[in-house]
């Protein structure tokens, strides 16, 4: 992509572009581009790995590649201290109108850490997703992980196009969380007209969540038709991990609920929980300053928070069938 190799030359940022893009494989015939942002937040660098590992494993099937795959670096500041966010947090801010003012200001005048690293990321994707002569579709992948121990899943829009793609992943895929979250990048790149999900391949730092991101990207490059697997020579025990991840747990779900932390409120989670776990109306879930906290609603628990950085203690959604 011709584009890249322009903007590796200019040096419009304090962070070099070769250190903002993981790598980037060109297929010999048109096909999809798809585009693993990872490492949104700084302590999820486990998705990164899963990228290079991928990278390294489809280098050298150009012939066999249709269209584009290029993995990126998300939030460096943050990864290089290990911590979520430094400012605010990446994945919060990707609203049109405040892009748009990232856009159009300096880099010495971006207000916070994470707004430089948003400009310095919509650099490099712009040019692919804002692109209106496209003749193939575009995919944003949006990789996490969380700090509960198991589960992982996909969060999507009810788009034909995205269900239709992501079904295929074998994943659950989870609906409505836009309701709950704003501002972020998934969303953002849906409403630019391109697919758009988040990928939540399991705990942070765990070899598990590695595994299932490598798997997961695997088979959405098959699945969008970029690269068929059987020129993967080890696609099939990630194949076999992930299956077996992911066996019992519903295959769609709804959000219906959301815990929301505020300033002091002395959130803890109780132990033990994990993703997909049921729970029933009047469940004891968590602790504040003012004792217990029940589940409002019956149905499975996900994203328990066991971290101190974040202001969602933890979502209950619904099974769809
Ligand atoms: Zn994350």
């Amino acid at each position: 992509m011709e584009i890249l190799t322009e903007k590796e030359e200019k040096n419009t940022n304090s962070v070099a572009y070769k250190d903002r893009i993981i790598g980037m494989v060109e297929g010999k015939t048109p096909g999809p581009t798809i585009i693993a942002l990872a490492g949104v937040h700084g302590n999820e660098p486990t998705s990164i790995k899963a990228v290079e590992h991928v990278l390294e494993k489809i280098k050298g099937l150009e012939d066999k590649f249709s269209g584009t795959f290029i993995g990126i670096r998300g939030n460096l500041e943050a990864l290089s201290k290990g911590e979520r966010f430094i400012d605010e947090d990446m994945n919060r801010i990707w609203f049109t109108s405040i892009l748009d003012k990232v856009r159009r200001t300096p880099f010495d005048k971006v207000l916070t850490a994470e707004r430089r690293e948003t400009k310095a990321v919509l650099e490099i994707i712009d040019p692919i997703i804002l692109n209106e002569n496209k003749k193939e579709p575009v995919i944003f992948a949006d990789l996490h992980t969380f700090s509960a121990e198991t589960g992982l899943f996909a969060i999507s829009s009810r788009e034909k196009k995205n269900v239709d793609l992501l079904s295929k992943l074998n994943v659950p895929l989870i609906f409505g969380i836009e309701k709950a979250l704003h501002g972020t990048a998934l969303k953002y790149i849906q409403n630019t007209g391109n697919i758009g999900f988040a990928f939540e391949a399991g705990m942070h730092f765990s070899e598990s969540a590695e595994f299932n991101a490598t798997a997961g990207i695997y088979a959405l490059l098959n699945a969008s038709g970029c690269l068929d697997l059987s020129y993967i020579p080890d696609y099939e025990p990630y194949h076999d991990f992930l299956a077996q991840q992911t066996a019992g747990l519903p295959k769609k779900v709804e959000f219906i609920y959301k815990h929301i932390i505020e300033e002091d409120d002395d959130f803890v989670m109780r132990p033990g929980f994990k993703n997909f776990d049921k729970i029933k109306k009047g469940d004891w879930l968590a602790n504040d300053k003012l004792g217990r906290i029940e589940a409002q609603a019956g149905g499975y628990i996900l994203m328990p928070l066991y971290q101190e950085q974040g202001d969602d203690g933890f979502f209950i959604v619904k099974d769809l069938g």
